[in-house]
């Protein structure tokens, strides 16, 4: 695969620049892009490109790969994955490695490394899973050591050659097998594979390169998200040992309990109480939506039950457009307490419409209605 950035382009150095002078380029651009300084996404995907162009020229063996047109980035395998580009430039280990998977790393590894992804929960009212909204949020999180700028080393100080593996960051070991020499490698146990250890580690960082401490980031919600929906923020977990980039974080919403309000996918249901006359007569009612003041009319006959639907106006649809609904759901409320004029009303009416005795005793039609009237009531209260 051949590679279409120019890694000396992006760090800003010549074609024969030492690794002393990539790695001082490095940790300029490092200083101006890290994620700590500079949040936004362009600037991130700057630095992780800067970040890439680094690990490949600071390696020796991955230079060379890229000097000969291959880009040792494309592919996890490394060697494997540049075999068909180019013959001659191939060390025996290289060769080796293509045979057994070229799972064995090659030379020191990189003290940076990403940082891992962190995910937080984001308690959020039902308005502002509706409508969107911009949240602060605090996170305890790691960034980068700033008495050493992720470098780990105390003032001054500088990291020494490991003089196990003699800056190699691996132990070979050479055997006589039917193929011939076999070599295999292992990680040097002295400097855990850095090639160099750190004598002088930072006093405020112990050496790692990054430090905890809460800070406290904007989260846009957009509108429509659910419970469990989760908000990706690139470069914003925790920063890697060395001072390597930063992971993600997943910001996950939850969404409170509103009093009036509760959500089912994109639509919105309430109740609404009436009492017994309203239902009868038919009534205008106010209702404060999550929008605005709406009059909300209701039939003059309507019964316990019945659902009055407002389109759109419930959750905007997160993915795609439009709303979903807002239902309401009637309940008819009779009423328990009534004074002796009231009672005398309420008779006089059930006279006037033949209702003074209602599923009276021995009709076998009533006695059904009745039973089955019962058996949903029960149903109902259990949920
Ligand atoms: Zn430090
Ligand atoms: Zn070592």
């Amino acid at each position: 695969m051949v590679s279409t950035t120019d890694y000396y382009e992006v760090l800003g150095v010549s074609r024969n620049a030492s690794t002393e002078d990539i790695k001082k380029a490095y940790r300029k651009l490092a200083r101006k892009l890290h994620p700590d300084v500079n949040p936004d996404p362009e600037t991130q995907e700057k630095f992780k490109q800067v970040t890439n162009a680094y690990e490949v020229l600071v390696d020796p063996q991955k230079r060379e790969m890229y000097d000969l047109g291959g880009d040792p980035l494309a592919s996890g395998g490394g060697a494997g994955a540049s075999a068909g580009g180019f013959g001659g430039g191939f060390s025996f280990t290289d060769i080796m490695d293509a045979f057994f998977g070229g799972t064995a790393t090659r030379g020191p590894r990189s003290r940076m490394r990403r940082g891992q992804d962190a995910l937080v929960r984001l308690k959020v009212e039902l308005r502002e899973a509706v409508f969107g909204a911009t949240k602060e949020l605090q996170v305890d999180t790691a960034v980068v050591c700033t008495t050493c700028t992720g470098q780990g080393t105390a003032a001054g100080a500088q990291l020494s050659t490991c003089v196990t593996c003699g800056g190699e960051g691996e132990i070979k070991q050479v055997q006589r097998s039917f193929m011939g020499q076999i070599m295999t490698a292992r990680p040097c146990p002295q400097c855990q594979g850095f090639g160099t250890t750190n004598p002088n580690p930072c006093t405020e960082c112990g050496g790692d390169g990054r430090v905890r401490t809460r800070r406290t980031l904007t989260v846009k919600i957009p509108a429509g998200v659910d419970n469990g929906t989760r908000i990706q923020l690139s470069g914003h977990g925790e920063v890697g040992p060395g001072g390597g980039p930063a992971g993600d974080l997943y910001v996950e919403i939850a969404i409170e309990r509103h009093p009036v309000f509760t959500r089912d996918g994109d639509n919105l249901h309430c109740t609404l109480q009436l009492p017994m006359t309203a239902a009868a007569l038919g009534t205008n009612v106010e209702l404060e939506t999550l929008d605005s003041k709406e009059v909300i009319e209701v039939r003059p006959g309507a019964q316990a039950g019945e659902k009055i639907r407002l389109s759109a106006r419930g959750v905007p649809r997160l993915r795609g457009t439009g709303r979903g609904d807002l239902i309401i759901h009637l309940e008819v409320e009779t009423p328990t307490k009534i004074d002796s004029r009231q009672e005398e009303l309420l008779r006089e009416l059930a006279k006037l419409r033949g209702e003074e005795h209602v599923a009276g005793p021995g009709t076998v039609a009533s006695q059904g209605n009745l039973f089955s009237r019962i058996r949903d009531a029960f149903k109902d209260g259990r949920g």
